[in-house]
Formats: structure tokens, C-alpha cells, sequence
């Protein structure tokens, strides 16, 4: 399940944790939105890649329009699973509300 991510996973697990400490990806579970074939276009949150196909996105707060995040397939897999490591070791869930 290989798709479009250009990294290997140990370096997108890292690059993961350092967005989640720079505040530019939450820890949360997210609610799909959409997926399938993009046009491109947007960057990837987790590679900085831009998302040509097989993307995902996800609306990481719905009450905020700019918080709407596309990422590749293999990429948002990294992200929920670290956060699923995060929120199981106690750390809350917020939905992007942090550093206000
Ligand atoms: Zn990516």
C-alpha cells in the first residue's frame, strides 16, 4: 500500500511529531471529509508534498474553514496513528484550539 508519499515511514512518523509539537497538526481523531482522485494543488501537511492522487482530506475543525487539511493516504495513516499513541497515553484531544 504504497501510493504517493515520497519519505519512508520512519521519517514521516518524525516529521509528524515535530508538526504536532510546532501546533500545525492537532491530536485528534478527525472525521473524513473526503477522498479520492484531487487536482493538486494543496501541500501535504505531514510531507509538504503536494497532493496529486489518492489524497485524503480531512476537516480538522469544521467551525473553521482554514483548518481543512489534505493529505496523501499513507501520510494521514502516520498522523492518526501517533495520535492514537498520544490520546492512549493521556494526552487530550483538542481540535486545533491549542496556543490561544
Ligand atoms: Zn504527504
Amino acid at each position: 500500500m504504497y501510493t504517493e508519499a515520497a519519505l519512508p515511514e520512519s521519517e514521516l512518523r518524525k516529521r509528524v511529531q515535530q508538526r504536532i509539537k510546532e501546533g500545525r497538526l492537532p491530536v485528534a481523531f478527525v472525521r473524513l471529509v473526503n477522498d479520492g482522485a484531487g487536482a493538486g494543488g494543496h501541500a501535504c501537511p505531514v510531507c509538504d508534498q503536494p497532493v496529486k492522487r489518492d489524497k485524503v482530506e480531512y476537516d480538522i475543525d469544521p467551525r473553521n474553514a482554514n483548518h481543512h487539511l489534505v493529505f496523501h493516504y499513507p501520510c494521514y495513516l502516520i498522523w492518526q496513528r501517533v495520535c492514537a499513541r498520544r490520546i492512549r497515553a493521556g494526552e487530550r484531544a483538542d481540535l486545533g484550539d491549542q496556543q490561544r
